[in-house]
């Protein structure tokens, strides 16, 4: 249920909004999936998009991200530099013969277009966003070739290459050990303290629970927004968990 206390939404609006959506419908062809929602996105928090499988959390970011067209509302950002999508693992055509360097270079195409060649300026950012996620060893690696927990941590690198102050990301723990889960919340929390405002679609309960704020999505509407505390409640717990 949205919050209707009035002091709570008063704190909402004094909160700095990056992203705010307003009637928000979108899906795919022949297929609605977001419903009527409403909600914002916090400046400079870890925000966690929460709900059962189907419910649209991947649909939502896409939304944010730019690559779904919302079919009705508004969305409107806070002024600053495109939003960084980082897909769910699978979604990124693991087979493709790439290596990892190769991979977070991609990461560059938004800044300087596909066919310039790359400057020094984008290799510096390439090896900074290889060495924040340990993956710089792997440089000259296939992508194919590494295990789920590394591949995740190029894909986050080439969204860290993006240099967006905006970062989205879908499921980017699932799948991982405890160790690997454990580093890569580490690394968003830290993102967030230099300033990037996160977003994660999440299973993992640890992670939602120590966001700043979660979205909570159920057959396409938003039926809780707020903090972990408000919105984790037993009843979303068994149905999302
Ligand atoms: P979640 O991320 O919460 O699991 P999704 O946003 O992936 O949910 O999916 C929401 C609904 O949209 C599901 O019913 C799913 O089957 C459908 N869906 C997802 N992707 C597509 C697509 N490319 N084409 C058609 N339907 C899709």
């Amino acid at each position: 249920m949205f919050n209707n206390n009035p002091r709570e939404t008063r704190g909402t609006e004094e909160r700095n909004q990056r992203v705010r959506f307003t009637g928000l419908d979108a899906g795919y062809p022949g297929r609605p999936v977001l419903r009527q929602l409403s909600g914002d996105i916090a400046a400079l928090a870890m925000t966690a998009l929460v709900g059962p499988n189907g419910s649209g959390k991947s649909t939502l970011l896409g939304v944010l991200a730019g690559v779904i067209q919302a079919t009705a509302g508004e969305l409107r950002y806070s002024e600053g530099r495109p939003p960084a999508f980082v897909p769910q693992r699978g979604a990124a055509g693991d087979a493709l013969p790439l290596t990892v360097r190769q991979t977070v270079e991609m990461g560059r195409w938004g800044a300087r277009g596909l066919w310039r060649r790359p400057t020094r300026q984008d290799r510096a950012v390439v090896d900074s966003a290889m060495e924040r996620l340990a993956v710089a060893d792997l440089a000259a690696r296939q992508l194919g070739e590494l295990s789920g927990g590394q591949r995740q941590r190029v894909l986050i690198a080439q969204g860290l290459a993006q240099q967006s102050d905006l970062l989205l990301l879908d499921e980017p723990a699932t799948g991982l050990d405890p160790e690997a889960r454990g580093r890569i919340a580490t690394l968003l929390t830290e993102l967030v303290a230099d300033g990037t405002t996160v977003v994660q679609a999440t299973h993992d309960l640890e992670a939602a629970r120590a966001a700043d704020a979660c979205l909570l999505l159920d057959e396409g509407r938003l039926v809780g927004q707020g903090t972990p505390e408000q919105v984790l409640t037993a009843t979303a717990l068994a149905r999302a968990w």
